[in-house]
Protein backbone atom coordinates (compact mmCIF):
# COMPACT_ATOMS: atom_id res chain seq x y z
CA UNK A 1 0.00 0.00 0.00
CA UNK A 2 1.81 3.66 -0.93
CA UNK A 3 1.56 6.72 0.98
CA UNK A 4 0.41 9.97 -0.16
CA UNK A 5 3.76 11.16 -0.81
CA UNK A 6 4.57 7.84 -3.42
CA UNK A 7 0.83 8.66 -4.77
CA UNK A 8 1.79 11.62 -6.08
CA UNK A 9 5.21 10.12 -7.61
CA UNK A 10 7.59 10.34 -4.71
CA UNK A 11 10.03 7.67 -3.35
CA UNK A 12 9.17 5.74 -0.21
CA UNK A 13 11.21 7.16 2.76
CA UNK A 14 12.77 4.83 5.57
CA UNK A 15 13.98 7.16 8.00
CA UNK A 16 17.04 6.03 10.03
CA UNK A 17 18.43 9.25 10.80
CA UNK A 18 16.30 10.43 13.43
CA UNK A 19 14.11 13.88 13.65
CA UNK A 20 15.39 15.04 10.50
CA UNK A 21 13.34 18.83 8.66
CA UNK A 22 14.65 17.25 5.49
CA UNK A 23 12.97 13.74 5.67
CA UNK A 24 9.24 15.65 7.39
CA UNK A 25 10.95 15.30 10.68
CA UNK A 26 8.64 12.84 12.55
CA UNK A 27 5.22 11.19 12.02
CA UNK A 28 1.90 12.14 14.25
CA UNK A 29 0.00 9.92 17.06
CA UNK A 30 -3.39 9.04 15.81
CA UNK A 31 -4.86 11.27 18.78
CA UNK A 32 -2.96 14.35 17.57
CA UNK A 33 -4.37 13.46 13.79
CA UNK A 34 -7.58 13.41 15.03
CA UNK A 35 -6.85 16.86 17.26
CA UNK A 36 -5.17 18.17 13.70
CA UNK A 37 -9.11 17.55 11.94
CA UNK A 38 -11.14 18.87 14.82
CA UNK A 39 -8.91 22.39 15.11
CA UNK A 40 -9.74 22.27 11.54
CA UNK A 41 -13.25 21.83 11.47
CA UNK A 42 -14.33 24.71 13.53
CA UNK A 43 -14.28 28.31 13.84
CA UNK A 44 -12.91 30.13 17.33
CA UNK A 45 -11.86 33.43 18.11
CA UNK A 46 -8.12 33.69 17.12
CA UNK A 47 -6.94 35.98 19.64
CA UNK A 48 -8.74 34.50 22.96
CA UNK A 49 -7.35 30.80 21.35
CA UNK A 50 -4.05 32.06 21.14
CA UNK A 51 -3.94 33.05 24.61
CA UNK A 52 -6.39 30.41 25.98
CA UNK A 53 -3.85 27.55 24.57
CA UNK A 54 -0.67 29.35 25.72
CA UNK A 55 -2.28 29.19 28.95
CA UNK A 56 -2.79 25.03 28.22
CA UNK A 57 0.31 24.74 26.94
CA UNK A 58 1.85 25.93 30.01
CA UNK A 59 -0.11 24.18 32.68
CA UNK A 60 0.60 21.15 30.39
CA UNK A 61 4.64 21.56 30.73
CA UNK A 62 4.49 23.34 34.45
CA UNK A 63 5.78 26.74 32.94
CA UNK A 64 4.13 30.01 33.96
CA UNK A 65 3.09 30.89 30.70
CA UNK A 66 3.33 29.92 27.06
CA UNK A 67 2.69 31.03 23.45
CA UNK A 68 2.65 28.60 20.40
CA UNK A 69 4.25 29.59 17.71
CA UNK A 70 4.86 28.03 13.78
CA UNK A 71 7.92 26.35 14.44
CA UNK A 72 11.33 26.95 16.44
CA UNK A 73 12.53 29.61 14.07
CA UNK A 74 9.57 31.58 14.27
CA UNK A 75 9.71 31.48 17.83
CA UNK A 76 13.65 32.63 17.61
CA UNK A 77 12.26 35.60 15.62
CA UNK A 78 9.54 36.48 17.66
CA UNK A 79 10.97 36.28 20.54
CA UNK A 80 13.41 38.72 19.81
CA UNK A 81 10.98 41.46 18.13
CA UNK A 82 8.58 40.44 21.23
CA UNK A 83 11.46 41.99 23.36
CA UNK A 84 12.09 45.40 21.39
CA UNK A 85 8.21 45.91 21.16
CA UNK A 86 7.03 44.32 24.53
CA UNK A 87 3.63 46.10 24.87
CA UNK A 88 4.31 48.57 21.83
CA UNK A 89 1.79 47.61 19.34
CA UNK A 90 1.79 49.89 17.07
CA UNK A 91 5.84 49.44 17.10
CA UNK A 92 4.90 45.79 16.36
CA UNK A 93 3.14 47.23 13.52
CA UNK A 94 5.81 48.43 11.81
CA UNK A 95 9.02 47.82 13.26
CA UNK A 96 11.07 47.04 10.19
CA UNK A 97 10.69 50.55 8.72
CA UNK A 98 11.59 51.48 12.51
CA UNK A 99 14.64 49.68 13.54
CA UNK A 100 17.09 51.88 12.07
CA UNK A 101 16.09 54.02 15.12
CA UNK A 102 16.21 51.66 17.77
CA UNK A 103 19.49 51.00 19.72
CA UNK A 104 18.54 48.62 22.45
CA UNK A 105 18.70 45.30 20.03
CA UNK A 106 22.02 43.66 20.13
CA UNK A 107 21.50 39.94 21.08
CA UNK A 108 24.52 38.29 22.09
CA UNK A 109 25.36 34.81 21.02
CA UNK A 110 28.26 32.47 21.41
CA UNK A 111 30.52 32.31 18.61
CA UNK A 112 30.17 28.12 19.00
CA UNK A 113 26.33 28.47 19.21
CA UNK A 114 25.79 30.46 15.66
CA UNK A 115 25.10 27.29 13.62
CA UNK A 116 22.97 26.54 11.09
CA UNK A 117 20.52 23.70 11.79
CA UNK A 118 18.67 24.70 8.39
CA UNK A 119 19.20 27.50 8.37
CA UNK A 120 21.14 29.85 9.82
CA UNK A 121 19.99 30.60 14.39
CA UNK A 122 21.62 34.35 13.28
CA UNK A 123 19.12 34.87 10.28
CA UNK A 124 15.76 34.19 12.75
CA UNK A 125 17.67 36.97 15.23
CA UNK A 126 17.68 39.38 12.87
CA UNK A 127 14.44 38.74 11.30
CA UNK A 128 12.92 39.46 14.72
CA UNK A 129 15.43 42.82 14.35
CA UNK A 130 18.00 41.77 16.48
CA UNK A 131 21.70 42.74 15.81
CA UNK A 132 23.59 39.50 16.72
CA UNK A 133 26.70 39.89 18.69
CA UNK A 134 29.13 37.08 18.28
CA UNK A 135 30.95 36.45 21.42
CA UNK A 136 33.55 34.09 22.48
CA UNK A 137 35.72 31.24 19.83
CA UNK A 138 34.56 28.43 17.78
CA UNK A 139 36.16 26.14 20.31
CA UNK A 140 36.10 28.00 23.81
CA UNK A 141 33.97 30.34 25.21
CA UNK A 142 33.47 31.34 29.28
CA UNK A 143 31.39 34.00 31.22
CA UNK A 144 33.53 36.43 30.76
CA UNK A 145 33.50 36.44 27.25
CA UNK A 146 29.28 37.14 27.72
CA UNK A 147 29.95 39.86 30.33
CA UNK A 148 32.43 41.59 28.80
CA UNK A 149 29.87 42.58 25.47
CA UNK A 150 26.92 43.07 27.85
CA UNK A 151 25.89 47.37 27.60
CA UNK A 152 23.24 49.20 27.69
CA UNK A 153 21.93 48.29 24.16
CA UNK A 154 22.19 44.63 25.02
CA UNK A 155 18.21 43.18 24.40
CA UNK A 156 19.49 39.34 24.99
CA UNK A 157 21.30 36.66 25.32
CA UNK A 158 20.78 33.73 23.45
CA UNK A 159 22.18 30.22 24.30
CA UNK A 160 21.48 27.42 21.46
CA UNK A 161 21.27 23.82 22.90
CA UNK A 162 22.15 21.58 20.56
CA UNK A 163 24.26 18.90 19.01
CA UNK A 164 24.72 21.49 16.39
CA UNK A 165 26.70 22.97 18.66
CA UNK A 166 29.93 23.15 19.67
CA UNK A 167 29.62 21.73 23.37
CA UNK A 168 33.32 20.97 24.64
CA UNK A 169 35.01 24.14 26.21
CA UNK A 170 31.44 26.05 26.16
CA UNK A 171 29.89 28.13 28.81
CA UNK A 172 26.88 25.58 30.55
CA UNK A 173 23.37 26.65 30.21
CA UNK A 174 23.54 27.75 34.23
CA UNK A 175 26.32 30.06 33.43
CA UNK A 176 24.21 32.10 31.07
CA UNK A 177 21.31 32.32 32.74
CA UNK A 178 23.42 33.51 35.77
CA UNK A 179 25.14 35.97 33.32
CA UNK A 180 21.60 37.19 32.67
CA UNK A 181 20.42 37.67 36.18
CA UNK A 182 23.24 39.65 37.36
CA UNK A 183 22.97 42.00 34.64
CA UNK A 184 19.40 42.10 34.26
CA UNK A 185 19.27 40.64 30.49
CA UNK A 186 16.72 38.32 29.56
CA UNK A 187 17.98 34.99 28.68
CA UNK A 188 16.43 32.78 25.71
CA UNK A 189 17.17 29.25 25.18
CA UNK A 190 16.31 27.77 21.78
CA UNK A 191 16.25 23.95 23.19
CA UNK A 192 14.61 23.19 19.68
CA UNK A 193 15.31 19.23 19.66
CA UNK A 194 15.31 18.91 23.02
CA UNK A 195 13.10 16.22 25.09
CA UNK A 196 12.86 18.40 28.60
CA UNK A 197 9.73 20.88 28.27
CA UNK A 198 10.07 22.40 31.66
CA UNK A 199 14.22 22.17 32.50
CA UNK A 200 15.09 25.84 30.94
CA UNK A 201 12.43 27.64 32.81
CA UNK A 202 13.17 26.09 36.14
CA UNK A 203 16.64 26.95 35.57
CA UNK A 204 15.53 30.35 35.21
CA UNK A 205 15.55 31.03 31.74
CA UNK A 206 13.02 33.84 30.66
CA UNK A 207 12.17 31.93 27.36
CA UNK A 208 12.71 28.69 26.19
CA UNK A 209 11.91 27.48 22.67
CA UNK A 210 10.54 23.76 21.46
CA UNK A 211 10.04 22.96 17.67
CA UNK A 212 6.42 21.22 17.53
CA UNK A 213 7.86 18.21 15.26
CA UNK A 214 11.12 17.59 16.91
CA UNK A 215 11.28 15.48 20.29
CA UNK A 216 7.09 16.01 20.85
CA UNK A 217 5.64 14.34 17.47
CA UNK A 218 3.47 16.85 17.06
CA UNK A 219 2.41 18.77 13.73
CA UNK A 220 4.90 21.59 12.16
CA UNK A 221 4.57 24.06 14.59
CA UNK A 222 6.67 25.48 17.70
CA UNK A 223 6.00 26.42 21.55
CA UNK A 224 7.78 29.23 23.54
CA UNK A 225 7.36 28.58 27.29
CA UNK A 226 7.92 31.91 28.95
CA UNK A 227 9.24 32.96 32.50
CA UNK A 228 5.75 35.36 32.96
CA UNK A 229 2.59 35.72 31.22
CA UNK A 230 4.48 39.66 29.83
CA UNK A 231 6.27 37.78 27.96
CA UNK A 232 3.62 35.40 26.04
CA UNK A 233 1.55 38.68 25.82
CA UNK A 234 4.55 40.35 23.91
CA UNK A 235 4.90 37.27 22.07
CA UNK A 236 1.00 37.54 21.17
CA UNK A 237 1.39 40.62 20.33
CA UNK A 238 4.13 40.27 17.25
CA UNK A 239 0.88 38.24 15.17
CA UNK A 240 0.04 41.91 14.27
CA UNK A 241 3.36 42.17 13.24
CA UNK A 242 6.13 40.14 11.54
CA UNK A 243 4.70 37.18 13.27
CA UNK A 244 1.55 37.38 10.79
CA UNK A 245 3.77 35.80 7.89
CA UNK A 246 4.78 32.98 10.61
CA UNK A 247 0.92 32.57 11.31
CA UNK A 248 -0.23 29.58 13.64
CA UNK A 249 -3.16 27.54 12.72
CA UNK A 250 -5.63 26.74 14.83
CA UNK A 251 -5.43 23.19 13.58
CA UNK A 252 -1.94 23.06 14.27
CA UNK A 253 -2.41 24.59 18.24
CA UNK A 254 -4.91 22.06 18.89
CA UNK A 255 -2.52 19.24 17.23
CA UNK A 256 0.80 20.27 19.15
CA UNK A 257 -1.89 20.44 22.71
CA UNK A 258 -2.88 17.02 21.91
CA UNK A 259 0.81 16.15 20.85
CA UNK A 260 2.70 17.45 24.04
CA UNK A 261 -0.39 15.58 26.11
CA UNK A 262 0.33 12.40 24.24
CA UNK A 263 4.19 12.82 24.42
CA UNK A 264 3.99 13.50 28.87
CA UNK A 265 1.80 10.34 29.15
CA UNK A 266 4.46 8.76 27.75
CA UNK A 267 2.33 7.45 24.73
CA UNK A 268 5.07 7.82 22.20
CA UNK A 269 7.13 4.33 21.76
CA UNK A 270 9.21 3.29 19.02
CA UNK A 271 8.30 0.01 16.86
CA UNK A 272 11.29 -1.34 18.01
CA UNK A 273 12.52 -1.94 21.32
CA UNK A 274 15.83 -2.47 22.79
CA UNK A 275 15.80 -5.88 22.21
CA UNK A 276 15.27 -6.26 18.72
CA UNK A 277 17.40 -3.17 17.54
CA UNK A 278 20.32 -5.64 19.70
CA UNK A 279 19.39 -8.23 17.26
CA UNK A 280 19.13 -6.08 14.32
CA UNK A 281 23.03 -5.01 15.30
CA UNK A 282 24.01 -8.69 15.74
CA UNK A 283 22.47 -9.54 12.18
CA UNK A 284 23.89 -6.30 10.62
CA UNK A 285 27.30 -7.28 12.42
CA UNK A 286 27.39 -10.62 10.70
CA UNK A 287 28.08 -8.71 7.24
CA UNK A 288 32.18 -8.42 5.89
CA UNK A 289 33.72 -5.03 7.14
CA UNK A 290 31.30 -3.84 9.39
CA UNK A 291 31.19 -3.49 13.36
CA UNK A 292 27.60 -3.17 14.64
CA UNK A 293 27.28 -1.97 18.37
CA UNK A 294 24.75 0.18 20.48
CA UNK A 295 25.85 3.48 21.25
CA UNK A 296 23.55 6.03 23.30
CA UNK A 297 22.94 9.64 22.27
CA UNK A 298 25.97 12.15 22.81
CA UNK A 299 23.55 14.74 24.17
CA UNK A 300 22.45 12.42 27.41
CA UNK A 301 18.47 12.07 26.00
CA UNK A 302 17.23 8.92 26.48
CA UNK A 303 18.09 7.38 22.44
CA UNK A 304 19.80 4.76 22.16
CA UNK A 305 20.75 3.69 17.98
CA UNK A 306 22.94 1.06 16.37
CA UNK A 307 26.42 2.68 15.46
CA UNK A 308 28.22 0.81 12.04
CA UNK A 309 31.74 0.99 11.52
CA UNK A 310 32.49 0.47 7.86
CA UNK A 311 36.06 -1.10 7.17
CA UNK A 312 36.10 0.31 3.63
CA UNK A 313 38.93 -2.52 2.90
CA UNK A 314 36.96 -5.15 3.59
CA UNK A 315 33.25 -4.27 3.05
CA UNK A 316 34.30 -2.41 -0.36
CA UNK A 317 33.58 0.90 0.26
CA UNK A 318 33.41 3.93 2.47
CA UNK A 319 31.01 4.85 4.95
CA UNK A 320 30.08 7.83 3.03
CA UNK A 321 29.12 5.88 -0.12
CA UNK A 322 27.31 3.67 1.72
CA UNK A 323 25.16 6.40 2.87
CA UNK A 324 24.76 7.85 -1.13
CA UNK A 325 23.99 4.26 -1.87
CA UNK A 326 21.41 4.22 0.58
CA UNK A 327 19.60 6.86 -0.47
CA UNK A 328 20.08 6.27 -3.97
CA UNK A 329 17.98 2.99 -2.83
CA UNK A 330 13.90 2.63 -3.62
CA UNK A 331 12.93 2.74 -0.94
CA UNK A 332 15.22 6.13 0.13
CA UNK A 333 16.88 4.48 3.56
CA UNK A 334 17.91 7.67 5.08
CA UNK A 335 21.06 7.08 7.53
CA UNK A 336 22.87 8.97 10.59
CA UNK A 337 25.60 10.42 8.69
CA UNK A 338 27.22 13.16 11.14
CA UNK A 339 30.71 10.75 11.34
CA UNK A 340 30.07 9.34 7.74
CA UNK A 341 33.77 11.12 6.88
CA UNK A 342 35.47 9.31 9.94
CA UNK A 343 34.31 5.76 8.81
CA UNK A 344 31.10 5.29 10.85
CA UNK A 345 26.81 5.64 9.96
CA UNK A 346 23.76 5.54 12.70
CA UNK A 347 20.71 3.79 12.40
CA UNK A 348 18.06 5.86 14.72
CA UNK A 349 14.95 3.55 15.50
CA UNK A 350 12.57 6.34 16.24
CA UNK A 351 11.40 7.10 12.44
CA UNK A 352 10.85 3.75 12.20
CA UNK A 353 7.18 3.36 11.28
CA UNK A 354 7.07 -0.87 11.13
CA UNK A 355 9.70 -3.35 12.46
CA UNK A 356 10.33 -4.38 8.83
CA UNK A 357 11.41 -0.96 7.86
CA UNK A 358 14.45 -1.96 9.84
CA UNK A 359 14.98 -5.11 8.57
CA UNK A 360 14.63 -3.96 5.17
CA UNK A 361 17.86 -1.66 6.00
CA UNK A 362 19.79 -4.88 6.94
CA UNK A 363 18.88 -6.58 3.12
CA UNK A 364 19.25 -3.42 1.56
CA UNK A 365 23.18 -3.11 3.00
CA UNK A 366 23.53 -6.72 2.22
CA UNK A 367 22.19 -6.07 -1.29
CA UNK A 368 24.62 -3.21 -1.76
CA UNK A 369 27.82 -5.52 -0.87
CA UNK A 370 26.67 -7.83 -3.01
CA UNK A 371 26.67 -5.56 -6.03
CA UNK A 372 30.29 -4.38 -5.03
CA UNK A 373 31.71 -7.39 -4.49
CA UNK A 374 30.02 -8.33 -8.27
C1 LIG B 1 15.45 22.32 14.37
C2 LIG B 1 16.05 23.46 15.08
C3 LIG B 1 15.47 24.72 15.00
C4 LIG B 1 14.29 25.02 14.14
O1 LIG B 1 13.14 24.33 14.43
P1 LIG B 1 11.91 24.48 13.42
O2 LIG B 1 10.73 24.14 14.27
O3 LIG B 1 12.14 23.51 12.32
O4 LIG B 1 11.89 25.87 12.94
C5 LIG B 1 16.05 25.74 15.72
N1 LIG B 1 17.15 25.54 16.47
C6 LIG B 1 17.74 24.34 16.57
C7 LIG B 1 18.95 24.19 17.42
C8 LIG B 1 17.20 23.25 15.87
O5 LIG B 1 17.80 22.05 15.96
Amino acid sequence: MSNVYEKIGLKRVINAAGKMTALGVSTIHPKTANALVEGASAYVEIERLYEVAGKKMAQLINAPDACIVNSASAGLAMATSALICKDDIALAEILPVHLSSISKREVILLKGQNVNYGAPVSTMIQLGGGIVVEVGYANKSTSMHIESAVNENTLAIYFIQSHHCVIKNMVTVDEVIGVGKKFGVPVIVDAASESDLSLYIDKGADMAIYSGAKAICGPTSGLVACSNSDYARYLRNQFKGIGRAMKVGKESIMGLLKAVEVYLDGEIITVVDRKELDEFALKLNELQGLTCSISADAQGRPIYRVKVIVDQAVFGISASDLVLRLHKNDPMIAVRDHYANVGSIEIDPRGFNTKDEMWEICDAIRKIQGEING
